[in-house]
């Protein structure tokens, strides 16, 4: 059913949440101009592919490898996404770890239930294809890469975005977070942020509702993974091709052993192999300060790299892989393998999350989505995916 909607939404986040939310939005026959802020590169956020511009055959997704879908109706989304291509059904094999080395295959755990999917060609094409299920960008919308935005000010009904010197980004009718990085206090503890940007907006607003939904978001805790890339050369790939799995979890037994949480073999077009082992979340709680050169808050807060640490996290990590690998690939050595460490500090939320009742503030003119949201699917993209779907509906049911 046509709807109108609010005339200009800012959506902050180009991740599942904030594209499927505009994906959604444009289904639902919404009229008006929205923006996209997002300070990541392109679309994805933790279901986001790294690529090189100097190595066109370089494709590793670093976060989420795969989606799986629980519930009894299938997101809205899901099948236009299949129908253009943009994600097929996940083709690989999944195994548990049990303990020290027992290997347990076709056992899933709780993110790797109900039908599995991945994005087609890298898991950032389930984002870009949500975009395109929003049309091509242009006076209707417009993507704003590569742009953190560091203060939210309101003013004659309008949500101001501001970047880091205060200067003006952009301004809409409606604001939408499809993160908690501006509303939780944990970016006073990570960027030295002297406030949390929407909460001292939201102090001259009045919203009864917003000033809830803050209270229960700034208690939202999450935990954080430190994953290891490791990048194989076709000659030391072969193997990787012939294990029986190509998604090793590991249960908590074996999480304490290891330090690992999971292992993701991932193998690229030109016969080299991409490796991602995924931290326990107690590894990672022990080097939380360990950001890795090519993490989003090092880009971020153009921090210095800290080499000697990160190596000493790289050679941890690398050490339990080459040692779990042990009784399929024996006498593993990856010291002349690239390495690299890609630190998520907030990887998984925590339950119980923002109730969706307070997802959506309208004498604020606020709405929230994101796997933060409670909900079926709550941590997962699935979640991410029904949060945005739902957000559009509400919006354009106000109109
Ligand atoms: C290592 C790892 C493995 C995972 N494995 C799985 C899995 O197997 N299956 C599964 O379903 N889920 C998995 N997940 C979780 C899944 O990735 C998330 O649930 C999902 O991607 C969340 O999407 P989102 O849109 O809610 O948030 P995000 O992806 O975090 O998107 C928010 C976006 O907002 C941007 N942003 C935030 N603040 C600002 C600002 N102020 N200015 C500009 N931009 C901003 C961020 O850069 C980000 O891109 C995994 C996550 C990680 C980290």
């Amino acid at each position: 059913m046509p709807s109108s909607g609010p005339e200009s939404i800012a959506v902050i986040g180009a991740g599942v949440s904030g594209c499927a939310f505009v994906a959604q939005l444009r289904r639902l026959g919404y009229t008006g101009t929205f923006s996209l802020w997002e300070t990541g590169r392109g679309p994805g956020g933790r279901a986001s592919t790294r690529r090189s511009r100097q190595d066109r055959g370089l494709r590793i997704d670093h976060g989420a490898p795969l989606l799986n879908i629980t519930g009894a109706m299938e997101p809205l989304l899901l099948q236009p996404l299949l129908a253009g291509g943009w994600i097929e059904p996940w083709p690989g094999l999944i195994a548990q770890l049990q303990g020290e080395a027992t290997l347990r295959p076709g056992q899933a755990d709780a993110l790797g239930l109900g039908q599995l999917y991945r994005g087609r060609g890298g898991m950032d094409h389930l984002c870009k294809g949500l975009l395109s299920l929003a049309g091509e960008a242009g006076e209707a919308w417009q993507p704003h890469y590569g742009t953190l935005v560091r203060h939210l000010d309101w003013k004659d009904g309008l949500w101001q975005l501001l970047d880091r010197e205060g200067e003006l980004l952009g301004q809409a009718h409606w604001l939408v977070l499809s993160s908690t990085l501006l509303a939780h206090p944990r970016s006073r503890q990570i960027f030295g942020w002297e406030e949390v940007p929407l909460k001292q907006a939201a102090e001259r607003l009045g919203d009864l509702r917003l000033e809830h939904a803050l209270t229960v978001i700034a208690g939202i805790r999450a935990e954080a993974r430190s994953n290891l890339l490791v990048l194989l050369e076709a000659a030391a790939a072969g193997p990787w091709a012939s294990l029986p799995f190509s998604l090793l979890h590991f249960d908590a037994a074996a999480q304490q052993r290891w330090g690992l949480q999971r292992i993701t073999v991932q193998p690229l077009s030109d016969g080299r192999c991409a490796v991602v082992a995924h931290s326990s979340h107690s590894f990672a709680a022990d080097h939380l300060d360990v950001y890795g050169t090519h993490s989003a808050v090092a880009r971020m807060l153009q921090l210095p790299p800290d080499e000697g640490r990160e190596d000493t996290v790289i050679a941890a990590l690398t050490t339990a892989l080459e040692q779990v690998m042990a009784p399929w690939l024996p006498g593993l050595n990856l010291a002349t393998a690239d390495r690299q460490l890609m630190r998520w500090g907030a990887a998984f939320p925590l339950a119980p999350g923002l109730p969706s009742e307070l997802s959506c503030c309208p004498s604020s003119r606020v709405g929230f989505c994101g796997d933060f949201i409670a909900g079926v699917g709550f941590g997962r993209i699935e979640g991410a995916l029904r949060s945005g779907e739902q957000l559009a509906h509400e919006l354009c049911a106000l109109a």
